[in-house]
């Protein structure tokens, strides 16, 4: 599977196909996303270039939970659909003060003046855990019939949602609608 580059170009042109051209943020920035709306509703999921190997693995995962019967075979919607699972959580570490430099910060408490000093410990942002996206897709399982007059009459006997892959992302580049009312779709 190629997630292709995760850069902010990437995402927006994702946006763009959906025509939110205009007015996108990431989840980071205040002015897009205000905290009122469950970050799942607004979000707009990865563009995900998909092949054809990626859904023929799909395929036979999906086979394979359904344990299929002779005769019985599975079609799929594609492309799956992504669905945030979980925002992931991301902080930043304290500034801490190197010994020739602890006065001067306790002082004026900023910790700027000494960005470039390799002994104080700097801001470093941690991504303790990454946003997931599940990728699903529906499928319709069908099995062959036969009518009175022996013609092949094939039909759908169950349709199921089926979990393609989870993808990974850093929850700064998490895409959000426009603001206010960002609902997908
Ligand atoms: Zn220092």
């Amino acid at each position: 599977m190629d997630t292709g580059p995760s850069s902010t170009q990437y995402w927006i042109d994702r946006a763009a196909e959906i025509n939110y051209t205009d007015d996108l943020g990431h989840k980071g920035d205040e002015d897009y996303y205000d905290g009122r709306n469950p970050i799942e509703d607004v979000a707009l999921a990865p563009h995900i270039a998909w092949n054809e190997a990626d859904r023929a693995m799909a395929l036979k995962k999906a086979a394979e939970s359904r344990d299929l019967q002779p005769g019985q075979w599975i079609e799929l919607d594609w492309p799956p659909t992504g669905h945030l699972w979980t925002p992931g959580y991301v902080y930043w570490t304290e500034f801490e003060s190197c010994v020739t430099h602890s006065d001067a910060y306790n002082e004026r408490g900023d910790e700027t003046e000494f960005e470039d000093c390799d002994d104080c410990r700097q801001r470093e942002r941690i991504v303790e855990s990454p946003a997931e996206w599940t990728f699903s897709v529906r499928g319709s399982i069908y099995e062959v019939r036969f009518d009175s007059q022996g013609c092949e009459r094939d039909r759908e006997i169950d349709e199921d949602s089926f979990e393609v892959c989870m993808v990974e992302q850093d929850p700064a580049n998490i895409l959000i609608g426009p603001p206010g009312n960002g609902f997908r779709d």
